[in-house]
């Protein structure tokens, strides 16, 4: 069998396939080949196949933190499945790419293990985690990060790499679009249940409070500039409601824009874009996308 014809048999490969759906902006177009991951195998089948095509490769998550172009992606996005959703929670957790961060953080609580309460208010995978260096609430990836296991799509070959080789820094790694994580190791203490499950519940009441829930959103827009919250600095310049097509800066949380009905990733663009030169004309300051833009925007 060719490496299409396995991926394709197992149902792991798909052709044209919408991307909105699979991100918390639900916009954007198809990408030319989705092929889910269970396995390594299906990796090295992926990397076959982009190899002989010259294809780019895209990891994605839970989408949370992507806006994918209109015209969607023109090349082959690798997604964590089913597969790749094991966990194993002792005092080093060990995590397949594709658990969900809250899942990870309840279930480590459940189990009297402490240090991940804060993936709980991160709607992401354990995969965008890593390349993210995801956190919130005080807490960051590097400081419970053990290693990661992660499968090289230049090479096709796989390794364990530790935290300190991945350059952690505000959601920021060293990885590559051509470094997918299979699955991580992380650090945990010993909690008691009843204290882990309060911390969870804190965290997800301060969430509840202070962001938009039930909005089509990808999180923080803007990282936060050296001693300054993006949010507050939006805010200030009167800029919460403000609007691009089907887009808007919340009201809830000014670093938060989210998109109605008919929004288009043109839409999210413009005003970024509008955001940044209004923050940039009034203070000086250039905002940093966190959100990352997959696709053509040109
Ligand atoms: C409501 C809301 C609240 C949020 N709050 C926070 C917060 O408090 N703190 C925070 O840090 N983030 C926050 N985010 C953003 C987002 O959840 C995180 O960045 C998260 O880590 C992204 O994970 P994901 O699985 O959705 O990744 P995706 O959005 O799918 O991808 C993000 C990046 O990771 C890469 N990637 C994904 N999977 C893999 C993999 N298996 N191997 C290699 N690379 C991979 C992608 O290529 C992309 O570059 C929030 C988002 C939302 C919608």
């Amino acid at each position: 069998m060719t490496a299409s014809e396995r991926l394709r048999a197992a149902g792991r490969l798909g052709e044209n396939v919408a991307l909105g759906p699979l991100t918390s902006f639900r916009l954007g177009g198809p990408a030319r080949y989705l092929v889910t991951i269970d396995a390594e195998q299906d990796l090295r089948d992926a990397f076959e196949i982009a190899t002989r095509e010259g294809l780019s490769v895209l990891p994605l998550g839970r989408g949370s933190n992507v806006v994918v172009a209109d015209a969607g992606f023109p090349g082959m996005v690798l997604q964590a499945g089913s597969g790749l959703s094991h966990r194993s929670i002792g005092e080093a957790t060990v995590a397949g790419a594709a658990v969900p961060l809250p899942l990870l953080a309840r279930d480590a609580a459940r189990a009297g293990r402490g240090g991940l309460e804060f993936y709980t208010g991160i709607p992401g995978s354990v995969g965008g985690a890593i390349r993210m260096n995801a956190g919130c609430h005080g807490s960051e990836t590097s400081d419970v990060l053990i290693s990661v296991r992660v499968f090289d799509l230049e090479t096709s070959t796989v390794g364990d790499r530790p935290a300190a080789d991945l350059d952690l820094a505000y959601r920021h790694s060293n990885l590559g679009d051509f470094d997918f994580v299979l699955e991580a190791r992380f650090a945990t203490v010993k909690r008691p249940v009843a204290e882990a499950e309060r911390v969870i519940r804190d965290i997800a009441r301060w969430r509840r409070q202070h962001q938009p829930g039930g909005t089509f959103n990808a999180g923080s827009v803007f990282k936060n500039p050296e001693g300054e919250a993006a949010g507050r600095i939006i805010d200030r310049l009167g800029l919460k409601g403000l609007e691009s097509g089907a887009v808007r800066v919340s009201r809830r949380h000014a670093n938060f824009f989210e998109a109605g009905e008919g929004a288009t990733a043109r839409d999210v663009r413009s005003l970024v874009l509008e955001v940044q030169r209004r923050v940039r004309d009034e203070t000086g300051i250039d905002l940093e996308p966190e959100i990352r833009f997959v696709g053509d925007f040109s």
